[in-house]
């Protein structure tokens, strides 16, 4: 297994995990760029949105309601988190197994990179 989230999932490397679901585990960014830096992953290996078909939509959906559960779990719903989701070269996808960044814990986020 060469995928390093996959191995996360399998227990093989340690993560400080935040929640675990039978379809999902969310855990701490080990290079975090803000206060709470949680990457919310899906269990399956799906390497890019374009490799994702019909049946996953429902995963799809359950990545972001885990992540509206994180930013409660640990209190940054109220001030404001952003979620990102980093697809392919260009966007700096440094592990190519499908996974949000959530971020908050911080007064201000900055702007958001749209250009
Ligand atoms: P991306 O650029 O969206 O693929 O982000 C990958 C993220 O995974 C980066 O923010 C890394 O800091 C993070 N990361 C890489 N290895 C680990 C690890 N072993 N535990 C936790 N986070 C990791």
């Amino acid at each position: 297994m060469d995928c390093i989230f996959c191995r996360i999932i399998a227990g093989e490397i340690p993560s400080e995990k935040v929640l675990e679901t039978d379809e999902i585990l969310a855990f701490r960014d080990i290079n975090p760029a803000a206060p709470e830096h949680i990457l919310i992953v899906p269990k399956k290996h799906i390497q890019y949105l374009e490799d994702a078909t019909g049946s996953d939509i429902e995963i799809l959906g359950k990545l972001f309601l885990t992540a509206r559960d994180i930013a409660k779990l640990l209190s940054v719903e109220k001030n404001g988190y952003r979620l990102i989701l980093n697809n392919g070269k260009a966007a700096g996808q440094e592990v190519f197994h499908l996974h949000l960044h959530l971020l908050g814990g911080k007064e201000s986020l900055g702007p958001m990179l749209t250009r």
